[in-house]
């Protein structure tokens, strides 16, 4: 084993789980065994919800320009350690060192928003009557919670930890136990940054976990990232216990190509964001719904997808169980009549026979009723529908359920903010395969892929991680009375 047994942070300190099973934290890249992660007790989980709230009382009275100095140091801290961070990524979760190290520029990037929080939160106040002031407060909640999926090691709790605690709460991680190295590695450097013990806890664990925390009286928020099905299952259990909830859930993604698209362009930003990540992004391109005559811009897509090489400009999928669930949409779609212009089945590097690895694959003559046209395969694969006209490939967008993001490629105007207008997502791109928005403008989709009210990044955090106090003050004897005073 590479590293030592995964501890809990708790109250500033690493600490061993009281649970006591462990499970294996394997490299996608080759197959070693990193480490192992502890199932962790309830009592693990009351213990660090316990010092989250002995911290809250200093923390949350502690003025917010005070607080974001932490966060000015973690960013420092970040760029600091980029490259051993990015290694790490790459190491536990098997995307290339490259997007690794987007990774963690996206995390200085969600720590320098958190920085300017100050700006954002001031409040309002205003003379409503005759010597009568109202004032609006954002205030934090108390012990919050954060649940996050394996994709991206960094980012994703970094969407999560600055805002939720720049603004005041005390926080329970609880990471991935497919990828729990990095969060730890966060803690140090929030230690480091000066962030008070107890402010920020992690939490290790698996499906039962999660539950103990929405089940927990002591947490008032619970925000979530991972697929549809516990999304829903995480919505429903903690807002079932009266607490306030934000679940973001799996995507499918559509891509409309127009054929006046500019080919070349096109063609790399379909690869690049279908194969980005291995496809494990909840931005990635899924689905390709060529309008018309596109066959010029699909022989490029092929051209290009086929410069992406598994173990070079390729990473590995997160698990064996990954790699096999991939290939069987593959196979499925191939078995139900759709035509593979690209294989990825049976990718192997030199090296890293252990590893898990799919080959970037492009399914063409796909139609809507197959399992790789409804499904998320969350692997480097695209699945490529025709229609005749852009309303009839905006009937396939609108009737997925999910709604993550959509694009459109084309050097129209018109039909482009046509697409604008009526995709069914949250984010929409117009020649842009992965149509994130960058800080400060906020992260988050619609339908199956998002559940509860706002987004879980930018302004729209702010919302979610405090409460709103309104103050009405008459200090001046002339006010007098009137109907509200
Ligand atoms: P996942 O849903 O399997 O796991 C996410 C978290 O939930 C993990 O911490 C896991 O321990 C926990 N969990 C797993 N099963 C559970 C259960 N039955 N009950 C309670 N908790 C459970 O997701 P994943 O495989 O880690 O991540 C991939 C998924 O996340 C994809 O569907 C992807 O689209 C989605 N994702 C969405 C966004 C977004 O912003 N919408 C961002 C990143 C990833």
């Amino acid at each position: 084993m590479k590293y030592t047994k995964v501890q809990n942070f708790i109250n500033g300190q690493f600490v061993d789980a009281q649970g006591t099973g462990y499970l294996d934290v394997i490299s996608p890249v080759n197959g070693v065994l990193l480490s192992q992660v502890p199932l962790s007790a309830q009592a693990d989980l009351d213990k660090a919800v316990a010092s989250a709230k002995a911290a809250f009382k200093e923390w949350s009275q502690t003025p917010i320009k005070v607080r974001v100095q932490v966060f000015f140091k973690y960013k420092t801290l970040l760029e600091k350690n980029l490259v051993e961070l990015s290694k790490l990524v790459e190491e536990e979760n098997g995307k290339t060192y490259t997007e690794a190290v987007a990774e963690i520029e996206k995390a200085i990037e969600l720590a320098e928003f958190a920085c300017s929080l100050p700006q954002l939160v001031t409040g309002e106040l205003l003379e409503v009557s005759k010597g009568i002031e109202c004032r609006t407060e954002y205030v934090p909640l108390g012990v919050v919670a954060s649940i996050v999926p394996f994709n991206f090691p960094s980012m994703v709790p970094n969407w999560t930890i600055p805002n939720a605690i720049a603004l005041g709460n005390c926080m329970i991680l609880k990471p991935s136990e497919k990828v729990p190295l990095s969060v730890g590695r966060i803690a140090e450097l929030l230690k480091e940054a000066g962030l008070p013990d107890g402010v920020l806890n992690i939490v290790h664990g698996d499906s039962k976990m999660v539950e103990a925390i929405c089940d927990h009286p002591g947490v008032e928020a619970v925000s979530f990232v991972g697929s549809t099905k516990v999304a829903k299952i995480v919505y429903q259990r903690a807002t079932g216990n009266l607490k306030r909830c934000l679940a973001l859930g799996g995507a499918k993604n559509h891509l409309l190509v127009l054929p006046d698209a500019i080919p070349g362009m096109t063609a790399q930003n379909i690869t690049a964001s279908m194969s980005g990540c291995a496809g494990q992004r909840c931005m990635a391109a899924s689905a390709m719904v060529g309008v018309g005559a596109v066959d010029h811009i699909i022989d490029q897509l092929v051209a290009e997808a086929k410069k992406v090489i598994p173990g070079e400009n390729l990473g590995a999928v997160i698990s064996k169980e990954s790699m096999d669930r991939i290939n069987n949409y593959i196979t499925s779609a191939e078995k139900q009549g759709a035509k593979i212009l690209l294989d990825g089945r049976n990718a192997k590097v030199a090296g890293k026979e252990e590893g898990y690895y799919v080959g970037p694959t492009v399914i063409d003559h796909v139609t809507p009723d197959m399992d790789v046209a409804r499904e998320e395969i969350f692997g480097p694969v695209i699945s490529i529908m025709r229609t005749n006209t852009l309303d009839e490939a905006l009937a396939i967008e609108n009737a997925n359920p999910y709604g993550n993001a959509a694009s459109v490629f084309t050097q129209s105007g018109g039909a482009a903010r046509y697409v604008m207008t009526h995709a069914s997502a949250g984010m929409v791109g117009v020649n842009v395969g992965v149509p994130v928005p960058r800080e400060p403008f906020s992260f988050g989709g619609w339908n199956e892929s998002r559940f509860g009210v706002g987004d879980i990044t930018g302004k729209s955090s702010i919302e979610f991680w405090t409460k709103l106090k309104k103050s009405t003050t008459k200090w001046n004897p002339e006010a007098g009375v009137n109907w509200m005073s």
